[in-house]
C-alpha cells in the first residue's frame, strides 16, 4: 500500500468551488499515479477552518469516486497557514512510483516537487545562451551559463601564466581558485577571487583557453560539482556541453542545440564587433571547429547529444522560433 499526497485551494468558500477543486485534484492526481478507482482504498481529507459550506468528501463522492472509503476534517486555525486550502492523502495499492500534486496557491507549499531543470548543450555558437536565457525568463527560473566557469578557470590559469596542458600545475590552481556564480538584477555575475570577471572572460583568447582547460579532469571535476549543488536547490536552466549526459542526467528537459559552424562564426563575429573587438570572420569559423573538435573529442565528459535530448537545428531559425520550439516540447512533455 503507498500513500499520496495533494492540496488545493480555492477563492471562495462556496460548495461549487470546492465541488471542482476536488474533482480536479482527485482526477489529476489519478492521471498523474495512472490509478483507477479500484486501486484507491480510501481518501482522507482535511480543509483549513476557513471552509465550511461543503464537506470535501462529499465533492468527492458527487464527482464519482464511489467506492473508496471517504472522511473529512477541519484542521485547527492556525496563524499564516494557506488560506481556504483542502489537503487530501490517498491510500492506494497498485502504485509504483508515488507522485503527489500541488495544485493552484498550495503549489507554494512543496516547491520541491515543482522543481525542474531544462539542460541545452551544443557547440559554441549555437545560440544556446540567447536561448537560456529567454526559457529562464519565461519560466522565471535560474538561468546557469557553465560555459563562464570554465572561462573563469582559463582567466584564472592565464592571469596565472599556467600552461592549460600542464594537468598538475592546473590541478593546484584549481586548489586555490575561489570562484562564486552570484546573481544581480536578473543576470549572472561570474566572481573570482573577489573580482566580477564577466566581462573579461569573453575576451577571444579566453575562449580558446577554456575549451583547452576545460578537458582536464580535475577542471572538470570541481565544475560540475558546483553546478549539481546550483541546480539542486532550484528550478534552472543550464547551458553547455554536458549538461544533460553528465551533469544532469535526470534533467526533465534536455535539448541538443546545433547550427553549421558557418553559421556559428558569424553569430561571434557580429556579437565581437558589436562589443568593439576587431575580428576575423575566416579564422573565427577555423577556431569554433577547432574548440568543436577538442570539446567532442576530449576523454572525460565531451560534448554530445543526450540520448534523450531533442536536437534542434537552429541554421535557419529565428531565436524566437527556437524558443517556441523548446516551449512546445516542454508543453508537450508535462
Ligand atoms: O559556452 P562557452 O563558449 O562560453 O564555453 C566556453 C568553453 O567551456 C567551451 O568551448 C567548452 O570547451 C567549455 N565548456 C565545457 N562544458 C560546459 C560548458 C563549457 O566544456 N558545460
Amino acid at each position: 500500500m503507498k500513500a499520496i499526497r495533494g492540496a488545493t485551494t480555492i477563492i471562495e468558500d462556496t460548495p461549487a468551488e470546492i465541488r471542482s477543486a476536488v474533482k480536479e485534484l482527485l482526477d489529476e492526481i489519478c492521471l498523474k499515479n495512472f490509478l483507477l478507482e479500484d486501486d484507491i482504498l480510501c481518501i482522507l481529507f482535511s480543509n483549513t477552518s476557513d471552509i465550511r459550506s461543503f464537506y470535501p468528501a462529499k465533492a468527492a463522492r458527487e464527482a464519482g469516486y464511489s467506492s473508496p472509503a471517504l472522511f473529512s476534517s477541519a484542521e485547527p486555525e492556525i496563524e499564516g497557514a494557506l488560506p481556504l486550502c483542502i489537503r487530501v492523502m490517498l491510500l492506494v495499492e497498485n502504485c509504483q512510483d508515488v507522485r503527489h500534486v500541488y495544485l493552484r496557491n498550495a503549489a507554494s507549499l512543496r516547491k520541491d516537487l515543482q522543481k525542474f531543470s531544462i539542460a541545452l548543450d551544443g557547440p559554441s555558437g549555437s545560440g544556446k545562451s540567447t536561448v537560456a536565457k529567454l526559457l529562464a525568463k519565461k519560466f522565471n527560473i535560474l538561468y546557469l551559463d557553465t560555459g563562464a566557469m570554465y572561462r573563469a578557470c582559463a582567466l584564472k590559469a592565464i592571469s596565472a601564466g599556467v600552461d592549460m596542458q600542464d594537468n598538475s600545475a592546473v590541478s593546484s590552481l584549481m586548489q586555490t581558485l575561489d570562484l562564486k556564480i552570484v546573481y544581480s538584477e536578473g543576470s549572472q555575475h561570474t566572481v573570482l577571487d573577489g573580482k566580477d570577471v564577466s566581462e573579461d572572460i569573453r575576451r577571444p583568447e579566453v575562449s580558446m583557453a577554456a575549451s583547452k582547460i576545460s578537458a582536464l579532469r580535475c577542471v572538470r571535476e570541481k565544475m560540475v560539482e558546483m553546478q549539481r549543488k546550483i541546480a539542486s536547490e532550484q528550478s534552472c536552466v543550464l547551458d553547455g556541453r554536458d549538461i544533460g549526459s553528465f551533469v544532469l542526467p535526470k534533467a526533465e528537459f534536455k535539448f541538443y542545440i546545433t547550427a553549421s559552424s558557418k553559421v556559428r562564426a558569424k553569430r561571434r563575429y557580429d556579437e565581437l564587433k558589436a562589443k568593439g573587438f576587431d575580428v576575423d570572420l575566416d579564422s573565427l569559423q577555423k577556431e569554433i571547429e577547432e574548440r568543436d573538435r577538442n570539446d567532442s573529442t576530449r576523454e572525460f565528459s565531451p560534448l554530445k547529444q543526450a540520448e534523450d535530448a531533442v536536437l534542434v537545428d537552429t541554421s535557419d531559425m529565428t531565436v524566437n522560433e527556437v524558443v517556441q520550439t523548446i516551449c512546445a516540447k516542454i508543453q508537450e512533455k508535462v
